[in-house]
């Protein structure tokens, strides 16, 4: 693993770490947006009610580092036990790491102090987790070799807490001891903030210049997932001392600068509303009301602006373009801060309006608002467009590795993680039909004159756009929707076939619609079929179902006598991708058939080998022994054309005369290649 590699690795498994701690903060951010009700109506504050969100509060954010420790743990824990084939569990290393955090933590905590592993604590809990892991996975790999004894032990678990045990000693107590005697009591945060924001003047408090780096190391913070505004607390002492409205003091700062917890994200929040990506649409409806009272844990987090590109540049400009608006409105005598005692979580327009016991400050907030969300705009169209360029590419991953004939549909439905969420959203959405589309392509003599079509599903997914049948057929097979499908099909596909009839004056044409052998096992199959030839008046001679071969088909008297029904009424019946499965002869053996489909896996080499043109060749025989016709599919050159009709094929189809198209299309295309 290169260094780039593996810093890749570490950058996503913390990623993914806040996008788990959503849930949490979503339920802190709202807790705590609760807790600030009392303010606004004393004497509310003991209510069973509050203390209540008080409580939720600790437990959700308070507990906000010990997550993601666990989290990010897990997620490289798991990575590298895939990657190295290690025996173990990632859940024993989050938990190991987990404790080792809270150990560190209690040591440097008083005894009296509270149970709270809070945002401040978020950097030790990135930096617990990787070195933790990355660290134990090291003893995991050298120190294995000594356990050779342990290779033949069957019982897994207890050959993985022996190999666990020394490293389980050595990592902690490393990290332990070397936390204690280096970082401990340095108060390394709070010195090195100071020393970049330099000496505040106690008369006359921060400067501008100061103000910008204060903004900058808490954008910088809430940048890299550090709780910025925790930071800034540790020396607000230092920072805030005087009171000054001519200066860059605190509240001003807050709710105007911050505007929605830090970088005027209530702008972005705003922003997100009129965003084209439903999901951003749908998260502002949940950041809002955090946002409202300047909590912006769940934008940072969730949408998430930590380690994000493509809003770095805005989030730290907008604030700074904040604060010189209202520091210049101050100037002009526009507005004036007449009130210091606004808590910073006072929702937006109130905020502003308290601090200055007048309109303006309202006002102001409102224009730094549009403002960010203005200068937001741009910058969240740029995210957008890789949002969607990452989802497309994860899209056509997972359909690469579905449409794998290996893959067996059935544990890809129940499969944990983004396969198996990605199946089960397609086959959920399968119940509706309302973006399904039947194409047609032509089946032509060997002079390129019409005498069928094959009509083909298509579906065009809202979010994941068009999908291929080979994704979601089996998955239709597997999930059992392949029924209510295979009937939409049927039922359009005879529809289309009137339509074709009646409005163009085509008469005729016959129309091959894809079976799959799993309908058969419902038994209202063969009656809906015939109850369905009767509702569209369509003569069954033109109807040839075809039989694919993904699903086994089992024969039953039931079944052979079903058939029977429908061929006497005229359905013809063909077998699709003929030649190779393995069941194609056992079908020719039980029931009539009046088509052969050669697979076009066949045809593609038809022209170079040898071989196959004699299995084509006794194709032929075969099915013009049993009455029937040779199909050749996937034609796509002349000369595959004349070596398939030299061979003494019957009927031709592929992108040399068409790929399948809409039906207008088709009956264009028939006017043009009449029979
Ligand atoms: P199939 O029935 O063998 O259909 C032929 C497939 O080959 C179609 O793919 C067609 O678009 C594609 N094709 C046509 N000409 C060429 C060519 O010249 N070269 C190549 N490489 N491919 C060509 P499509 O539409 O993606 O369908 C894939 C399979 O999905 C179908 O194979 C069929 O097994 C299944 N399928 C499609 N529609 C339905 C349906 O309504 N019901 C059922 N049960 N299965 C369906
Ligand atoms: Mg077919
Ligand atoms: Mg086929």
């Amino acid at each position: 693993m290169t260094y780039q590699q593996r810093a890749h690795l570490w950058l996503s498994c913390i990623q993914q770490g806040f996008v788990a701690l959503l849930p949490v903060l979503f339920l802190g951010a709202l807790a705590l947006t609760f807790v600030q009700i009392p303010q606004y109506y004393p004497g509310l504050e003991s209510h069973i009610v509050f203390n209540i969100a008080s409580f939720v509060v600790s437990s959700s954010y308070g507990f906000i580092s010990l997550f993601l420790v666990a989290s990010i743990s897990y997620q490289l824990a798991d990575h590298h036990i895939q990657r190295l084939d290690l025996s173990m569990t990632p859940f024993m290393m989050a938990i190991m790491s987990l404790m080792t955090l809270v150990i560190m933590l209690y040591m440097s905590k008083a005894p009296q102090a509270s149970l709270s592993f809070g945002f401040e604590h978020i950097i030790h809990a990135v930096v617990v987790g990787i070195i933790f892991t990355e660290a134990f996975v090291l003893f995991l790999r050298f120190y294995s070799i000594r356990f050779s004894y342990l290779e033949h032990e069957i019982n897994g678990q207890l050959s993985t807490a022996i190999r666990m045990i020394v490293p389980s000693v050595i990592v902690p107590v490393l990290m332990i001891v070397v936390y204690y005697f280096v970082f401990m009591d340095s108060a390394y945060i709070e010195t090195v903030t100071l020393w970049v924001i330099g000496p505040v003047n106690a008369q006359e408090g921060l400067s501008g210049w100061q103000s910008v780096k204060v903004i900058l190391i808490n954008q910088l913070a809430w940048f890299v997932g550090i709780h910025g505004s925790s930071l800034i607390a540790t020396v607000s002492d230092v920072l805030f001392t005087t009171v000054n409205v001519d200066n860059f003091n605190g509240e001003m700062i807050s709710h105007f600068a911050y505007l929605g917890g830090s970088g005027c994200t209530l702008g972005l929040v705003m922003t997100l509303f009129f965003s084209r990506r439903k999901s951003n649409r749908h998260f502002a409806k949940y950041a809002i009301i955090p946002s409202l009272f300047n909590i912006n844990e769940l934008v940072i987090f969730g949408l998430p602006i930590v380690l994000n590109r493509f809003l770095l540049f805005p989030f730290l400009l907008i604030p700074i373009l904040a604060i010189g608006i209202t520091y210049l409105s101050v100037s002009l005598g526009l507005l004036e801060f007449t009130n210091h005692n606004v808590v910073w979580s006072m929702p937006f327009l109130l905020g502003g309006y308290l601090l200055t016991e007048h309109w303006s400050g309202a006002i102001l907030q409102l224009v730094i608002c549009v403002i960010s969300g203005l200068v937001y705009w741009p910058f969240l169209k740029r995210y957008e467009v890789h949002q969607n360029q990452q989802q497309a590419e994860k899209i056509k991953g997972l359909i690469t590795q579905l449409s794998d004939d290996q893959c067996d549909m059935k544990t890809a439905l129940k499969a944990p993680g983004e396969l198996g969420i990605f199946c089960r959203r397609i086959a959920k959405d399968l119940a509706s039909t309302e973006h399904l589309e039947l194409y047609y392509q032509p089946k032509v003599n060997s002079l390129g004159k019409v005498e069928g079509a094959e009509a083909l599903l298509r579906w065009d997914h809202p979010v994941y756009g068009c999908l291929p049948p080979s994704l979601f057929i089996p998955i239709a097979e597997a999930c059992g929707q392949i029924h209510t499908l295979g009937m939409w099909v049927i039922e359009r596909s005879l529809k289309d076939m009137g339509i074709m009839d009646r409005s163009y004056g085509f008469t005729g044409i016959p129309f091959a619609i894809n079976v799959s052998p799993l309908q058969f096992n419902r038994d209202d199959f063969f009656n809906d079929v015939k109850a369905c030839i009767n509702r569209y008046g369509v003569d069954p001679k033109r109807i040839e179902l075809e039989i694919t071969e993904g699903q086994r088909l089992f024969f039953t008297d039931k079944l052979v006598s079903d058939l029977g029904q429908l061929t006497n009424m005229g359905v013809r019946i063909a077998v699709d991708d003929f030649g190779m499965g393995h069941t194609s002869l056992h079908y020719l053996r039980s029931f009539p058939v009046h088509g052969l489909k050669i697979d076009g896996d066949i045809i593609k080499d038809v022209v170079d080998s040898a071989i196959i043109q004699e299995i084509v060749q006794s194709m032929v025989h075969l099915a013009h022994g049993m009455g029937a016709v040779l199909i050749a599919e996937w034609v796509e050159q002349q000369a595959q054309l004349d070596m398939l009709h030299s061979l003494g094929c019957d009927q031709y189809q592929g992108a040399h005369f068409s790929m399948p198209m809409p039906l207008p299309q088709l009956v264009a295309y028939c006017v043009k290649h009449q029979k």
